[in-house]
């Protein structure tokens, strides 16, 4: 409030004050002259716009006017009322309405009738009821009946503005005018609305005015300009109802003005066998086939088709009714296209045979639909490959990466939790990580349900068809970590109690076991109860020929974050150009491994410690050559031992009962060395380059197991680029210290092989006092990857793990604009990154800069570090392609503001 009321006041100074006259309000459309245009959307809506842009084409538009949404501003800001002098406005501008339409409003002998309709800059689906018929009364009832020779018709238009006049305007609810409404016709034996005669209808009309007298208070007002007044200020105060306000909430649509009020003469698709009224797509929004796709209903008003009262017929079938409408509307359809370059969702309607435009807007569609449209409408010359490109959402493509729930299915929807990591999951409970194991080696289909996740359940994650957690936001370990591994998850769904012990899971009122199935759409957030159908997705060739464009116009390359060889071959197949951040920590957690390293972390001495890492090095060589392998010469940054050491330890008795046990400690000494490793904020610990600088075996092991392999790839013929990235670093002394020792290592093992191979090191921007000396650690290292994940939190003070408890707070009273972990926070965190960019490369003029936080699969934030000068972005496998686009809609629209400069 406070926001909006400075904004306005901003405005009313630049104009001089009160005392200046009062801005335009009101613009007429009609008769194939119109005020306003296509252009105009934030001040005329969408709807307001384009109906003055057809009537410009000219179509057949019903004439009429909007009222701009700047009144609606001024009606909220002015203590909802309207402002003065509008009501003149918009009777002159009905004079040129019933001119345009030869009908004067109010007068029986020949009625105008108007319809009020909302619409903002955004279309808001259930904002607002439209107001139609109004300027109907007694007396005009009449003379429309006479006039048209269709009692029944006119009778049926009055009920239906008492109707709505009173629900929408006055606030009665609808069910007690459907309650009278069901009564005549149960008295009447009549089974439909249609089957009412006039005089039901009649009756039905008495009834609707009592029901109005009664819960208003006053009779229904006969005066066709208090209707429309009235109706008016519905629409503008509805802009503020709680309806909107949430809506607008939950689209994210901020910063508008308000809506719209488009003052329309009615058309009439109710009046007899020759009428209809209709919705339509000019291509299939769903498939994106080139076909027209849309509905009717014949005799019927608008809300007749919306309501689902009667099932409307395919237009396809509009020949049969009347091949000049069917004829009419493919024409219609044409010019839309070829005028707005784009899928267009209308709706008309026809009266006695004559067809007239009552809305079009760009359709919405589903992604699939997209990219088909884009690339077809390039192949038929209606738009270029850039603007097919950018009509592409980059964040939509998540829908083509992943299986999905059959949109025809039932869903029983339990809770919402956050959309972590896209895609559709069906399975039973599983408590912990290791049941998920075991019950997916027995051949289940597993959910895993935690309050949160870590490390060591990696392995039951990547086994289970989703994860659901309590807690958590859209970074956390488990929105992280699945997201790496492209498996469905659904966080911090605050709703759900799980009890482990009793292995029970409680969602609201209802309890589910260990045998029960639910379902995840990490796309949504949704939980739901049972198994919901799925259907696969496929890569199409209109996607692969839209990323081949997307690739032509980017320079931002794309990298991927991978562990794995399988990681890095998904990557590679989704277009990768290398990996940005391979860690190295996951690679210890299978058994064997996990059992090494706990040895290495309780050994008493360095001794100790380098015969742990000794059996280590082998499984680390290992899994190089495998990445080594897949990437075929692209390169691959290697990020060393991050995690502080007490997340490979394990934390309940039996666990370190047989550490201890195998190892030949007493229990005594593994609980010794587990408080010892605990500390109070293990994310600011010990950990990243600090492990590497009190223990240099760890480093010295990992760095030998990377030269390792890149040797032995390089000797059978196989290109490597192995980057080293030292984690965490915040000062050039840390950088140096490991680099001694990384240099030393790579330098012995050298020469014991015979082998050179080319290497980097570089290290990882997380802790802002890193990139505030860039220029510092720029000496030191020849690459930086922005570490953004740790930047943000270390920037903000917000635990990532834990932001969850306020973060939908901050999010909902406005504090932040939106989440600083999902999208990167350009004017803080941001400024760290560009800051250091420049600063790092004042020192190192080619030093590479990238970026390996979860933000770099953001759209956002990859236009963003396109603008700062970064080398690439580097996100999870199943992002690849979602930043290949970003990335072209980067350049693409960065050099059109060049242009567009250059001509001024
Ligand atoms: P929404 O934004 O919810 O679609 P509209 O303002 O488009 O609301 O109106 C809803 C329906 O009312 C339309 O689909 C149309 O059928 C009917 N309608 C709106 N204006 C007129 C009009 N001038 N004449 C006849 N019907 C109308
Ligand atoms: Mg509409
Ligand atoms: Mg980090």
């Amino acid at each position: 409030m406070f926001k909006q009321a400075r904004k306005v006041s901003g405005i009313k100074s630049k104009a001089g004050g009160r005392s200046t006259k009062a801005p335009k309000r009101v613009y007429f459309f009609g008769n194939a002259k119109a005020e306003g245009n296509a252009n105009m959307k934030d001040l005329l809506g969408g709807k307001g716009a384009n109906l003055a842009d057809m009537t410009l084409v000219p179509l057949p538009v019903p004439p009429g006017f909007t009222i701009t949404t700047e009144t609606c501003r001024e009606y909220n800001d002015g203590g909802q009322k309207l402002p003065r002098g509008l009501m003149d406005e918009v009777r002159a501008n009905m004079a040129r309405v019933e001119k345009a339409a030869g009908k004067s409003f109010g007068d029986p002998g020949n009625p105008l009738l108007v319809a009020a309709r909302s619409g903002a800059k955004m279309s808001m689906p259930g904002m607002m009821d439209t107001v139609l018929n109004i300027g109907m009364n007694d007396k005009v009832v009449d003379g429309m009946a006479r006039l048209t020779g269709n009692e029944r018709f006119a009778y049926d238009s009055y009920r239906r503005l008492i109707n709505m006049f009173g629900d929408t305007v006055m606030g009665v609810d609808h069910h007690h005018f459907e309650h009278e409404l069901t009564a005549v016709k149960h008295a009447r034996g009549a089974r439909q609305d249609t089957d009412l005669d006039v005089d039901g209808l009649k009756e039905v009309v008495r009834r609707y005015k009592d029901v109005y007298k009664h819960h208003v208070g006053s009779d229904f007002p006969q005066d066709p300009f208090t209707q429309l007044e009235h109706a008016i200020e519905a629409v503008f105060k509805s802009w503020m109802g709680d309806r909107a306000i949430k809506y607008r909430e939950l689209n994210d649509i901020r910063g508008l003005a308000g809506t719209a009020v488009n003052v329309q003469s009615m058309v009439f698709g109710n009046m007899g066998d020759d009428s209809a009224t209709g919705v339509a797509f000019t291509r299939n929004p769903s498939t994106g086939e080139n076909k027209f796709y849309g509905e009717f209903l014949v005799n019927a008003q608008g809300e007749d088709v919306v309501a689902g009262i009667r099932t409307p017929i395919p237009c396809e079938r509009m020949g049969e009714w009347s091949k000049k409408s069917w004829s009419e509307l493919l024409k219609i359809k044409d010019i839309l296209e070829k005028r707005y370059k784009d899928v267009q969702d209308f709706e008309f309607t026809i009266e006695r045979g004559k067809l007239y435009m009552l809305q079009t807007r760009n359709g919405k569609r589903t992604a699939t639909a997209a990219v088909r449209i884009a690339v077809e409408m390039v192949k038929e010359r209606l738009i270029d490959e850039k603007t097919a490109v950018l009509r592409v959402d980059p964040a939509s493509l998540d829908q083509l990466l992943h299986p999905t729930f059959d949109p025809k299915a039932n869903k029983n929807v339990l809770t919402r939790g956050l959309p972590a990591s896209p895609g559709a999951a069906v399975g039973k409970i599983a408590f912990t990580a290791e049941e998920a194991e075991e019950r997916v080696g027995g051949g289940e289909k597993i959910i895993l349900v935690r309050r949160e996740t870590e490390p060591a359940d990696i392995g039951g994650m990547h086994v289970s068809e989703g994860i659901l957690t309590s807690t958590g936001g859209m970074t956390s370990h488990a929105a992280v970590v699945a997201r790496g591994m492209g498996t469905p998850c659904v966080a911090g769904a605050g709703e759900i109690q799980i009890d482990a012990k009793a292995r029970l899971v409680k969602i609201g009122d209802k309890t589910f076991g260990p045998q029960h199935f639910i379902s995840l759409d990490g796309a949504t957030g949704e939980v739901m109860d049972g198994s919901v159908p799925t259907v696969e997705a496929t890569l199409s060739g209109p996607f692969k020929t839209i990323m081949t464009w997307a690739d032509k116009h980017r320079t931002l390359k794309v990298r991927t974050n991978g562990d794995t060889p399988t990681d890095a071959r998904v990557a590679r197949e989704f277009g990768a150009e290398g990996i940005g951040l391979c860690r190295t920590e996951h690679m210890f957690f299978d058994p064997e491994r996990i059992h090494n390293m706990r040895e290495m972390i309780l050994a008493t001495s360095t001794e100790g410690r380098k015969a742990a890492l000794a059996k280590l090095l082998p499984y680390q060589r290992e899994d190089f050559v495998g990445i080594f392998k897949e990437m075929r010469g692209l390169p691959v940054t290697i990020r060393l031992l991050d995690p502080p050491l007490h997340e490979f330890l394990p934390h309940n008795e039996r666990d370190q009962q047989e550490l201890a046990r195998s190892l030949g400690l007493s229990l005594e000494q593994v609980r010794a060395r587990v408080a010892q490793l605990h500390e109070a904020n293990p994310m600011l610990g010990h950990r990243g380059d600090r492990l590497a600088i009190t223990y240099p075996e760890i480093l010295e092991m990992q760095v030998q197991a990377i030269i390792e392999a890149a040797i032995e790839c390089k000797k059978q013929g196989i290109k490597v680029l192995p980057e080293i990235m030292i984690p965490l670093a915040g000062t050039k002394r840390e950088l140096e210290f490991c680099k001694q020792h990384t240099v030393a290592t790579a330098d012995r093992v050298m020469k014991e092989k015979g082998t050179k191979v080319d290497y980097l090191y570089g290290t990882m921007i997380e802790v802002p006092r890193a990139a505030v000396t860039a220029d510092e650690m720029a000496d030191v290292a020849e690459f930086f990857s922005f570490g953004t994940n740790d930047l943000t939190q270390m920037t903000f003070g917000y635990s990532r793990d834990d932001v969850n408890s306020f973060l939908p707070d901050y999010l909902k009273k406005e504090i932040l604009e939106r989440d600083p972990f999902q999208s990167l926070d350009t004017g803080g965190v941001g400024q760290l990154v560009k800051m250091a960019v420049t600063k790092g490369r004042g020192t190192r003029n080619d030093l590479k800069c990238g970026i390996c936080g979860e933000h770099g699969g953001d759209p956002r934030s990859v236009e963003f570090c396109h603008a700062v000068g970064l080398n690439y972005v580097s996100c999870s496998p199943y992002r690849v392609p979602i930043a290949r686009l970003a990335a072209a809609h980067a350049a693409i629209k960065t050099s059109a503001a060049k242009g567009n400069a250059k001509k001024k």
